[in-house]
C-alpha cells in the first residue's frame, strides 16, 4: 500500500512517523488542562474529544471521548474500530471536504503533553524472544541447557503489575531490593547496581474474553501495538525467582510509548513466525501471518550527551506472535480484559549488535560496551536516558509509535533506614 496523503502536509512525507497510513491514538493536554483523547496526524493532534462534540465524529452507542483515555472507545467493540478509522481516514485524506471543519480542531504536538493513552487492566509479560532467551540461558546454564524444556512448546509469562505501566517521558527511579551475588553468605537490602531495559513490544486486548479463545480469536481481539520497556534489576531478579519466577525485578516500572498503532494500521506489515522445531498443539497453531516487520532500535544517553544506537533489531525476530500468546493466556479459561497489556519478551538478534538488554549486551556485565562519548558501559547508570524507538517501513511512508523514553533518577536513601 503507497503513501495515502492527507490535507495535514507535514504528514506526507516518507519519513514523518504518523502519516495518514497510521492514524495512532493517543491522550494528550495542553496548557495543563485536563488529557483527553487525539490522534496524531503530522506533526499535529486531532481533538477527538471537540470533534465529538462538534458532530464531525460519532460512534455509535453515545459519546466516548469525554474522558482520558481510549477504553470506552475499545470496549464499544470491533465494528466500531473499523468505523471510526474509515471516518478519520476520509476527514483527514487530501481533498475531503471536512478540512475547514476539521482544521482547527488540530493542536500542533509540540505544544502538547503525552499521558497514558489506556488506562491499563492487568499486565502480562512474556519470554518468546529465542536469541534473548538463549542468551540469558547460556549465561546462566550454560549454551548445552540455553533454552529451558518447555520454552519450543510453550510461551512462557509472568503476571506483572498493571500499576507499574507508565507513559514515555516519565523517569525511572533506582529501585532498591533484596541482592545476593553468588558469592555472598547472605543477602543485604541495597540499590540495585544492575539495573536494566527490555526492548518489547506491547499489545494491547480491545476486546474482552472469558474462558478459551483461539489464535484467530486472539488476533481480532488485539486493539493495536505499543513500544514497552520492561525496566529490570538483574541483581534483585537471580535472588528471588525461584520458583515462582520475577517480582520485585520487574515492579519498579515499565514504560509504554505514547501512541497506540492499531492492528489494522499494522496490517500491511504482517509476517509469518519463524519454522518450527516441534510441531505446536492446537491451542497455539499458527494461523496465518500474525507477526509484525517493525525495525526497532535502542538508544542510551549519558546525562547532558547524545544518543548511541546500542542496538536495532526487529519485531518478526519472536518466535511466538502476540495472538498466540494471548490465545495462550486464555487456554486456561483465564478470562481477558479491554485494556490488558501483554509484552511480547525482550526481541533480540541473532548478532551483537541486535541485542535488546545490556545484560546481552555487556554479557552478564562482563564485557562493557562504548558510547559515542566514549563512556563505557555495563549497566544503567543515574542519568542515563534509554530510548526505544520503532519505525514499520512502508511503500513511500513510515508507521511509528513515538519514541518510548526513560530517564534513571539516582535511588533515594534507605526507605527502611532505623
Ligand atoms: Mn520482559
Amino acid at each position: 500500500m503507497p503513501l495515502m496523503k492527507s490535507w495535514v502536509e507535514t504528514a506526507n512525507t516518507v519519513d514523518c512517523p504518523f502519516p495518514l497510513n497510521n492514524l495512532p491514538y493517543g491522550v494528550f493536554s495542553t496548557d495543563g488542562g485536563a488529557p483527553r483523547c487525539g490522534v496524531a496526524i503530522g506533526d499535529q493532534i486531532l481533538d477527538m474529544k471537540v470533534a465529538e462534540e462538534a458532530g464531525l465524529i460519532s460512534v455509535a452507542g453515545g459519546v466516548v471521548f469525554g474522558g482520558a483515555s481510549w477504553n470506552t472507545f475499545m470496549a464499544r467493540g470491533k465494528n466500531a474500530w473499523v468505523a471510526l478509522r474509515a471516518r478519520l481516514t476520509a476527514l483527514l485524506a487530501e481533498g475531503s471536504d471536512a478540512r475547514a471543519v476539521a482544521e482547527p480542531l488540530l493542536v500542533s504536538q509540540r505544544n502538547a503533553t503525552l499521558h497514558m493513552p489506556l488506562e491499563v487492566s492487568e499486565y502480562t509479560d512474556f519470554y518468546a524472544g529465542r536469541h534473548h532467551a538463549t542468551n540469558i540461558g547460556t549465561m546462566f546454564r550454560g549454551a548445552e541447557n540455553a533454552l529451558p524444556p518447555n520454552w519450543l512448546h510453550i510461551p512462557i509469562g509472568y503476571n506483572g503489575r498493571a500499576s507499574s505501566v507508565v507513559v514515555s517521558g516519565t523517569g525511572v527511579r533506582r529501585p532498591w531490593g533484596q541482592l545476593k551475588g553468588p558469592n555472598d553468605a547472605l543477602p543485604r537490602f541495597g540499590p540495585s547496581a544492575r539495573f536494566d531495559i527490555e526492548l518489547e513490544m506491547g499489545a494491547i486486548v480491545g476486546a474482552a474474553s472469558n474462558g478459551p479463545i483461539s489464535v484467530e480469536e486472539a488476533y481480532s481481539n488485539i486493539f493495536g501495538y505499543v513500544l514497552l520497556n520492561d525496566w529490570s534489576a538483574r541483581d534483585i531478579q537471580p535472588w528471588e525467582y525461584q520458583p515462582l519466577g520475577p517480582f520485585q525485578a520487574k515492579a519498579t516500572a515499565t514504560t509504554i510509548s505514547p501512541w497506540i498503532v492499531t492492528a489494522a494500521a499494522l496490517k500491511p506489515f504482517r509476517c509469518d513466525t519463524p519454522a518450527r522445531e516441534f510441531e505446536l498443539l492446537n491451542h497455539l497453531k499458527d494461523a496465518g501471518p500474525m507477526l509484525y516487520d517493525i525495525d526497532l532500535s535502542v538508544t542510551m544517553a549519558p546525562q547532558g550527551g547524545e544518543a548511541t544506537t546500542i542496538a536495532e533489531t526487529n519485531y518478526n525476530e519472536m518466535y511466538y506472535s502476540a495472538a498466540q500468546q494471548l490465545a495462550h493466556h486464555t487456554s486456561s479459561g483465564c478470562p481477558m480484559r479491554v485494556g490488558d497489556l501483554l509484552g511480547s519478551g525482550t526481541i533480540s538478534g541473532p548478532e551483537k549488535s541486535q541485542r535488546g538488554s545490556l545484560i546481552e549486551q555487556s554479557w552478564g556485565g562482563k564485557e562493557p560496551f562504548t558510547l559515542q562519548s566514549g563512556e563505557t558501559r555495563t549497566f544503567i547508570e543515574d542519568g542515563d536516558t534509554l530510548t526505544l524507538i520503532g519505525t514499520a517501513k512502508g511503500d513511500g511512508y513510515s508507521i511509528g509509535f513515538g519514541d518510548c523514553v526513560g530517564e534513571m533518577m539516582p535511588a533515594l536513601d534507605d526507605p527502611y533506614k532505623r
